[in-house]
């Protein structure tokens, strides 16, 4: 039986590959998420053997897909949809990174979770809205550098580690270009301001994914390309 799952996957990876080669970027450090939005569990645990990370948008599918997952399945879990207050709590337990907080709000509500229960250097990062887009969630890009900042100062427990965001809705190649170098310029005058590593750049999908690690990304978001069109 031909297992599309795997071929799909193996075929996004070679493609980030390629297109690290023709940039002269490192693909090892670059790493394919699948994204799991409405997907079954057993294809989640099928895809999670040929990808670095598996990521999901709301809590609630997560811990429907996580019930009875293998112990010794180690993949692990980013969050990357708009996080509401009253999940953070589960957030915390079941994700390895929050990769989108976007508001001090936000951020302290977790951080007092993590001061709880004792928790610290929790690895967070920051959406940003680069495209503009009413429609996205994410700090505007002038204002990433004071949120960055107020983290460092009121939530001691957070760990901010990289950038992400969404790419515009767009045909335009040049526009999703222009977001992502965005990102990746925003990135590193954040890094040096506040002599932080921000190693991770995560943006690209399945439309747009090869402009994305042209442009920088170590994390690469893919869904359809690896699993198929979703019906919602
Ligand atoms: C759905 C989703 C993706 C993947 O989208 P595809 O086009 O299916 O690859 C990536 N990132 C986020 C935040 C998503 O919601």
């Amino acid at each position: 039986m031909v297992d599309l799952i795997k071929e799909n996957a193996a075929g996004v990876r070679e493609r980030i590959d390629e297109a690290a080669r023709t940039c002269s970027r490192r693909s090892d450090i670059i790493k394919l998420m699948a994204v799991t939005k409405t997907r079954s569990q057993e294809e989640v645990l099928h895809a999670s053997q040929y990808v670095d990370l598996l990521g999901e948008n709301r809590v609630q599918e997560a811990l429907t897909k996580r019930a009875g997952w293998p112990a010794e399945n180690s993949v692990p879990w980013h969050f990357i949809g708009h996080l509401q207050r009253n999940k953070a709590r589960k957030a915390l337990e079941i994700f390895d990174v929050i990769e989108s907080v976007d508001s001090l709000d936000l951020a302290r509500i977790l951080d007092r979770i993590l001061a709880e229960k004792q928790r610290s250097g929790y690895p967070v990062f920051l959406e940003v809205n680069m495209s503009g887009e009413i429609s996205k969630s994410g700090v505007e890009p002038s204002e990433a550098e004071k949120l960055l900042e107020m983290i460092i100062t009121y939530c001691p427990n957070l760990s901010v580690e990289g950038l992400m965001t969404l790419g515009p809705l767009s045909n335009d190649i040049s526009a999703v270009r222009l977001a992502f170098s965005g990102l990746r310029v925003l990135r590193d005058r954040m890094k040096s301001g506040f002599g932080l590593p921000l190693n991770d750049l995560s943006m690209g999908m399945s439309g747009d994914f090869v402009t994305a690690v042209e442009e920088g990304s170590t994390i690469v978001r893919v869904g359809t390309a690896i699993f198929g069109g979703r019906d919602l």
